[in-house]
């Protein structure tokens, strides 16, 4: 609160600048992030991989599984992921600058890239809400907000955003631990908080950045159980494996 009282105070003296590239901003850039960076980015196209979300090179086409997603043989609880892109380049750097640089604008171009893609893949159209994967409440104390919470937000599917999901408890960081201890670390990490709202529905979770997946597929396997009928994926970016955040 008090950061951004502070924030929008400078506002009033000084230009905003690039959340990525840090140049000020001018009136012709609509957003939080400079057009000339923006039009850097590798936006997904027409070939991708519709288990993990992962953009594939050109003529690849649709595929089932590809080589970041394979070693998952339990796959994601999901039945489709969409993603932005990769974890590379001016998404990473997006992604960043949404988590841990207080910029929360950056939410909102990230989801104008989700939603052509959500519509053009049939997935727009098959939902009946939208629910961010959840932060422990320590972590929203910590950043003031859940980055998620931010991109599903700006997203405006006109579906009902609930936030059904509930962390049950902190979990470590995922990036220090091996395979089987992340699945270990999320088990059980999630609950939801009314069923009643969850029963039969088709769901959107929503989350920044997916690497293994693992507190994504515990996040919509836990819908499932709650008697969600299918869970639909959408990521900003798809991070490879090794590289968790
Ligand atoms: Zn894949």
């Amino acid at each position: 609160m008090l950061q951004s009282l502070a924030r929008g105070a400078l506002d009033l003296f000084l230009p905003r600048h690039c959340a990525v590239s840090g140049r000020p901003l001018l009136d012709d850039d609509t957003g939080p992030v400079a057009a000339e960076v923006l039009r850097q980015a590798d936006v997904a196209g027409a070939d991708y991989c519709k288990r993990c979300g992962a953009p594939q090179g050109a003529g690849v086409g649709v595929i089932r599984e590809c080589l970041s997603c394979q070693d998952v043989r339990d796959g994601f609880g999901t039945k489709e992921i969409v993603a932005v892109g990769r974890y590379a380049g001016v998404l990473e750097d997006m992604c960043l600058a949404l988590k841990f640089g207080g910029e929360r604008n950056v939410a909102k171009p990230l989801a104008a890239w989700l939603v052509p893609l959500l519509h053009e893949r049939g997935v727009a159209a098959r939902i009946d809400a939208v629910t961010p994967v959840p932060l422990s409440a320590l972590r929203v104390l910590q950043r003031g907000y859940n980055q998620a919470d931010l991109i599903a937000r700006a997203l405006k599917l006109e579906k009902p955003l609930v936030n059904v999901l509930r962390r049950t408890r902190p979990t470590d960081r995922q990036a220090m631990l091996s395979l089987a201890q992340r699945k270990a670390n999320v088990d059980g990490a999630f609950m939801v908080r009314n069923a009643a709202l969850v029963e039969g529905k088709v769901f959107l979770l929503v989350d920044d950045v997916m690497t293994t997946g693992a507190t994504f597929a515990e996040a919509a396997r836990t819908l499932k159980r709650a008697g969600a009928k299918a869970v639909y994926g959408a990521i900003a970016a798809r991070a490879a494996l090794g590289s968790d955040r």
